[in-house]
């Protein structure tokens, strides 16, 4: 992807995250061409968000490792069908949703569809913003994926929920009970400054506004079924291998 065709603060107005601590904590810092995916001194980079100013649409960011850089925790073949098919449909979901809602303000458009396509949007878009951090917030376990955050992430989590380890009970629970598809979430609410822990239903459901996302667990079963079939615990206990902290502690400094 061209660094030169990306249009950071666009990439993430579009999508909502220009309002949000991570975000515009980020952009003064953020040399775009030294920016590497996975690189947790570029957290949002433009290539992240996979916005292409030129074309005026999203375009499908690049894994950030290899697809079987995460075994044995998260298989090949998992990581290429979610990465290249499902992520891919949300990128197109999302583009559609744009295309026809500016359709619509042209006239040429059903006005009626608003409300659809205003679903379409938050879905797609959800799932595609939900993706990008997702891939970025693992790595290969012991090569920055896995242990625990240090710094002031580490020191918080400590303080928001009394050790690392309940942190970790608590987020995997969550993200073990979630109802159908959906996620979990370690969360800044920027109003009292402190660390939740929240599920999301889908791609957008149930997250409140104004927290700054740091950490995501997809839990829809595309992410884990062809390893754990209905095993959704053993998923999520192999995932905790591969969080990428260094990432998370980058989002997490950024966002305060
Ligand atoms: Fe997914």
């Amino acid at each position: 992807m061209c660094e030169a065709k990306i249009d950071r603060r666009a990439a993430l107005g579009a999508l909502g995250l220009l309002a949000s601590g991570a975000a515009a904590g980020a952009l003064p810092g953020v040399q775009a061409a030294a920016a590497q995916p996975g690189d947790a001194r570029s957290a949002f980079a433009p290539s992240d968000l996979g916005w292409d100013a030129e074309k005026g649409e999203y375009v499908l960011p690049p894994l950030p490792y290899a697809p079987d850089a995460l075994e044995p925790h998260i298989d090949a073949a998992t990581m290429e069908i979610h990465h290249g098919k499902h992520h891919a449909a949300y990128v197109a979901g999302l583009n559609r949703a744009l295309a026809e809602l500016a359709r619509i303000r042209a006239g040429e458009g059903d006005a009626g569809l608003i409300k659809h396509w205003s679903r379409e949007l938050a879905f797609h878009g959800g799932g595609h913003v939900n993706h990008c951090l997702f891939w970025l917030g693992m790595a290969p376990s012991g090569a920055g994926g896995g242990g625990q955050p240090g710094g002031a992430l580490g020191q918080r989590l400590a303080r928001d929920f009394g050790s690392f380890e309940r942190f970790a009970a608590h987020f995997q629970a969550a993200a073990v009970g979630v109802e159908g598809s959906g996620w979990a979430w370690l969360v800044l609410d920027t109003i009292s400054g402190r660390l939740w822990v929240q599920q999301m239903e889908k791609q957008q459901n149930l997250l409140v506004t104004g927290v700054v996302p740091l950490l995501g667990c997809d839990v829809w079963e595309h992410a884990y079924y062809l390893r754990h079939q209905n095993r959704r615990g053993d998923y999520v206990k192999a995932w905790m291998n591969v969080v990428n902290w260094a990432f998370v502690e980058r989002l997490y400094e950024r966002a305060i």
